[in-house]
């Protein structure tokens, strides 16, 4: 799909098309979103059936959410602006044997063609790199069905975050590439949900995510400082 660039760093994008022939590679760059995918799936299983779901996984990249849900019997499409990532997604639906209906758009120009179509649209890891997170936001909810699901993960702009995101693992532990991620792009639950309520959202679950890249393990925790997850349900 050819759509108008807008609400695109293509700085960010770039970053990702980069890197996207390693996505599959759980020891690459994208270890964190390997380790940390079945807890995510988890999480989402536990707020819907996902089997017979319509879900939009938006900025998808190479697909390990998308997968995972058309795994647990989701209609999946995923949509993102990195050619490089999509191309990756396609290929890896031949290995896998899954169906995924993978679209280059932005969740703006989507939300254009395809309003009130999805029982869950997630967008995880995503907000943090987009330059108008509020109008991703907004789209996000015109994509989902009245009362469907919008569930979006970022991390928390608090010193802790810059810490263990930023500091730790770019910098000392090197699991991340140096300049992934961008503090000041940092998201506070209380401007997400101030966006979210704005578009017609209401918030149903706010959860922390913890993440240990020495042992590799992952899970949910009430403490939101770095990674969270929120659930929204649209009105
Ligand atoms: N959601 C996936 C991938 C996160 S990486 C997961 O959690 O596993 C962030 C992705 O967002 C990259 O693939 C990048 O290309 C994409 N992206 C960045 N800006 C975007 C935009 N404006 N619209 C759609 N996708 C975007």
């Amino acid at each position: 799909m050819n759509e108008p660039r807008h609400n695109v760093d293509p700085a960010e994008v770039r970053k990702f098309e980069s890197v996207a022939a390693r996505w599959w590679d759980p020891e690459s760059e994208f270890k964190p979103l390997h380790d940390i995918n079945p807890v995510r799936v988890d999480y989402l299983r536990r707020r819907l059936p996902l089997d017979g779901a319509r879900v939009l996984d938006v900025g998808c990249g190479g697909g390990l959410l998308s997968e995972a849900l058309a795994r647990e019997g989701a209609r999946v499409t995923g949509i993102d602006m990195g050619e490089t990532p999509l191309a990756v997604a396609r290929l890896h639906l031949h290995e896998s044997g899954l169906e995924v209906d993978y679209q280059q758009a932005t969740a703006e120009a989507f939300a254009e063609h395809h309003p009130g179509t999805f029982d869950l649209v997630t967008c995880l890891e995503v907000l943090e790199h987009v330059p108008d997170p509020a109008s991703t936001v907004a789209a996000c909810a015109r994509l989902a069905k009245p009362g469907g699901l919008v569930v979006f993960s970022t991390l928390n702009r608090t010193l802790k975050a810059y810490l263990l995101a930023i500091l730790g693992a770019e910098y000392l532990l090197g699991v991340l590439p140096k300049g992934t991620h961008d503090y000041e792009k940092f998201i506070r639950p209380s401007e997400l949900d101030a966006w979210a309520r704005r578009a017609g959202l209401d918030l149903q679950d706010l959860t922390g995510l913890h993440y240990n890249p020495l042992t590799r393990t992952c899970r949910l925790v009430d403490d939101t400082d770095v990674n969270y997850l929120a659930t929204y349900r649209r009105d």
